[in-house]
């Protein structure tokens, strides 16, 4: 995945934006300020909305780029060089280069992004939870909602046990621990991959002719995304950390 932009640097490795992401950046700001919003809080002005949706999707790439450095920091510890950190249509991705040196350390650099994800979501969730208590409903309250809900489904998502998802990694790590195979593990983890793909664009396409709309859709392209992604093609995980990070909208 090529930068299109670059942002700069986040503990030392180059950190670029795809210009997918602004498609999707756009589809997540106007799902919320357009649709979302104005349907749970009626009756503000237009700007409000379209200012909660924009804050809401800006938090929602900063803590999906916090999944990212993190698995890029853990990498770097477990002894890996990383490439490059780019936000791309379906997540992020870290260019880890080099293979990790045991089972374990696969499993914190694997692990560490979902964990940041489903941490970001139940702090999200807490602030929401005191916000309310407080009194505070409104768009701010929608917000924080929201996030706390596409954080959690970020991090249970990515930990399906499927490459090139985390979780496809966190697989091949328990196989390569259980039989001390890499390659045996690489290419269970692969082979997870192809059938969760292939379940994802079926169940997809399923949903979309039977009229749900455009979030079935971006589950079969995601599912497409995983059977398309150069993991089980080779029997190798890939050296990217591939992170689906979005969510669909609606
Ligand atoms: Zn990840």
């Amino acid at each position: 995945m090529r930068a299109s932009f670059r942002l700069g640097r986040i503990a030392g490795v180059p950190v670029g934006v795809n210009w997918s992401v602004l498609f999707i950046f756009a589809l997540i700001a106007w799902g919320l300020s357009a649709n979302q919003f104005p349907r749970s809080y009626p009756g503000r002005p237009t700007w409000a909305y379209v200012l909660a949706g924009l804050a809401a999707a800006v938090v929602f790439f900063v803590g999906l780029l916090a999944h990212e450095v993190s698995h890029a920091i853990v990498a770097k510890r477990n002894g890996l060089e990383v490439g490059a950190i780019t936000l791309w249509l379906f997540g992020g991705v870290a260019e880890l280069r080099g293979e990790a040196s045991n089972p374990g350390a696969e499993l914190r650099i694997a692990g560490v992004g979902p964990l940041v994800s489903l941490l970001l979501g139940l702090f999200f969730g807490g602030i929401a939870v005191v916000v309310a208590l407080a009194g505070q409903g409104g768009l701010l309250l929608g917000a924080l909602a929201w996030l706390a809900g596409i954080n959690i489904l970020l991090a249970v998502f990515n930990v399906l046990p499927a490459a090139p998802l985390d979780g496809g990694r966190l697989l091949r790590a328990a196989v390569w621990k259980a039989t001390g195979d890499r390659t045996k593990a690489s290419l269970v983890a692969a082979r997870a991959g192809w059938i969760l793909g292939a379940l994802l664009v079926g169940l997809g396409l399923f949903q979309f002719l039977r009229g749900v709309g455009v979030g079935g859709l971006w589950l079969a392209l995601i599912g497409w995304f995983l059977i398309g992604a150069p993991s089980w093609r080779s029997g190798r995980p890939g050296r990217a950390a591939r992170c689906a990070g979005s969510g669909s909208p609606t």
